[in-house]
């Protein structure tokens, strides 16, 4: 009697083990997703931070949410987007906005000048 009961746990091993793993295995997949866009908000590379998120699971989350932010990296995509520009006089990243710099309190009208010309077109 107790033959067939081997048997039938054997069949039924390999299929438990994928409904048990099939969750492990998306919960590991989004902590790598969201590892790598935290990373990326963080001036971060995203492709190797998805990699350790989705291999360490919810630990590679909670590192990436404690990794400290890549600020050179951050500017540089404000500088990109427009939203900040490098002072003229000392070269560090201010607001496009910004008609005095903040760093060596130089001031100069780089937004002006640039609205100006869009009222000559
Ligand atoms: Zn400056």
């Amino acid at each position: 009697m107790e033959i067939p009961q081997v048997d039938l746990s054997a069949l039924l091993g390999p299929t438990e083990s994928i409904i048990i793993g099939a969750p492990v295995v998306v919960i590991w997949l989004l902590s790598g997703i969201v590892s790598a866009m935290v990373a990326t908000n963080k001036g971060r590379s995203g492709c190797g931070w998805f990699l350790l998120g989705f291999l360490l699971g919810p630990m590679g989350l909670i590192l990436s949410l404690a990794v400290s932010r890549n600020q050179a990296v951050l500017e540089q995509r404000m500088v990109q987007r427009g939203e900040m520009q490098y002072c003229p006089y000392c070269a560090e990243p201010i607001r496009a906005e910004a008609i005095k710099c903040r760093y060596c309190g130089e001031g100069f009208g780089g937004d002006q000048s640039s609205s100006q010309s869009l009222y000559m077109r």
